[in-house]
């Protein structure tokens, strides 16, 4: 019987034990403390452009504090890439403010810099107000046109909540990944880049903006000798045990990014000649997906199988696969949200499939997804 290959698995470095260790030593299991503070200061380091990170219980929560920061409340709207997960918009809902869903280009499969403008001139026809915010995805890890996009946002003057969960260690033009809008969010859940058991972090713009963050995180509790509220706070803290997980996991990040970018490489080096396959490559000299997940598209009319067929044929060979994001604006929970589509991300849906990705693989779990793939040719 051969092993169950899975799509992206949790990557221990070995050293993660040793923070969670000594966090018990010094009896510091509470959220805040010595991990926590540590694993700031290395994503702080990792990420450059001198940004302040603050470490949340989630990559959910670190975009909706982002939202939070940026004032988007009931009435409001905010544009978010439709072909995502999720957790992209859903914070939108959370504030009571209105997703506007813009579909994709075909270069990076992330949000479309032509059709946000359209959306953007839309809406404020529409309604007389400019979106709140603006929510582009480096979805697999592949950077978005951010150059584009930030001209654009710049030019309407609205401020961009990047969505980089997928995206540590991606880089675009020797930037990396979240640290382009004036907040990012990272995440840190089992099957991400590295892993906290579960968390996340919202990347800052100013050392003030991390205080404000940190406030909202614990509670919106103001500097009295009582508990005084006088804004609506959250429980978004990283606890100091995940944070020491975080920290051991900091020491292998480079090497982890590394991995799924040779993991990438075998694939494409694999799979290439085989008709009616193709895997989605950096479309540029100055884009560095981490490669999170590899992912193929596959062309039933030239192969003879579609996307899904492959998936069912894989998990009969006990390896794990998975369909593209399901766009929002086919969702049938936003089902009312205006959306601008182009008819790409509906097509990448219908097309592609997501492989065993996990730096933990091998090259032969790599070379046995491969031909079980060939084996259905
Ligand atoms: C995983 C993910 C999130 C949410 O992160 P969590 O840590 O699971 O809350 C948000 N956006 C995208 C694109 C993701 O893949």
């Amino acid at each position: 019987m051969n092993k169950r290959i899975w799509l992206s698995l949790a990557h221990m470095g070995g050293r993660e034990q040793d923070f969670i260790k000594e966090a018990f030593d010094t009896n510091w299991v509470v959220p805040l403390g010595p991990n926590v503070n540590g694993f700031e200061h290395d994503l702080e380091q990792f990420l450059g452009k001198n940004k302040y990170v603050v470490a949340l219980s989630a990559g959910t929560a670190a975009l909706h504090l982002g939202l939070v920061m940026l004032g988007v409340k009931a009435g409001d709207e905010v544009i978010c890439q439709s072909f995502t997960f999720s957790a992209s918009a859903n914070p939108i809902l959370y504030q009571g403010a209105t997703p506007i869903f813009v579909d994709s280009e075909k270069d990076t499969w992330n949000m479309d810099p032509q059709l946000l403008e359209k959306a953007i001139v839309d809406r404020k026809a529409q309604t007389g107000k400019y979106p709140k915010a603006i929510i582009p995805v480096h979805l697999y890890g592949m950077p978005a046109k951010m150059t584009e996009i930030m001209e654009i946002a710049t030019k309407y003057n609205i401020p961009i909540l990047e969505d980089a969960a997928e995206a540590l260690g991606s880089q675009l033009n020797g930037l990396k990944c979240g640290t382009f809008g004036q907040f990012g969010a990272l995440s840190f859940n089992g099957n991400k880049m590295i892993t906290t058991s579960g968390g996340g972090a919202l990347v800052c713009s100013t050392e003030e903006q991390k205080r404000r963050v940190m406030f909202y995180a614990t509670q919106a509790r103001e500097p009295f000798p009582y508990y005084q509220h006088e804004v609506i706070g959250y429980n978004y803290r990283l606890s100091n045990i995940c944070a020491g997980i975080g920290r051991g996991q900091m020491l292998v990040l480079e090497s982890h990014v590394a991995r799924r970018r040779q993991i990438h490489d075998l694939y494409v080096r694999l799979l290439s000649g085989v008709k009616g396959i193709t895997v989605k490559c950096n479309s540029n000299e100055n884009t560095q997906s981490n490669f999170w997940l590899t992912c193929i598209l596959v062309e039933s009319t030239i192969c003879g199988f579609t996307a899904n067929d492959l998936r069912i044929h894989l998990e009969k060979e006990d390896i794990e696969s998975r369909l593209l994001w399901k766009p929002m604006h086919l969702q049938p929970v936003f089902q009312t949200s205006p959306s601008y589509t182009n008819g790409v991300s509906e097509e990448l849906f219908s097309k592609g499939l997501c492989l065993p990705s996990g730096s933990i693989l091998t090259d032969e779990d790599v070379e046995r997804v491969v031909l079980a793939i060939k084996s259905l040719l």
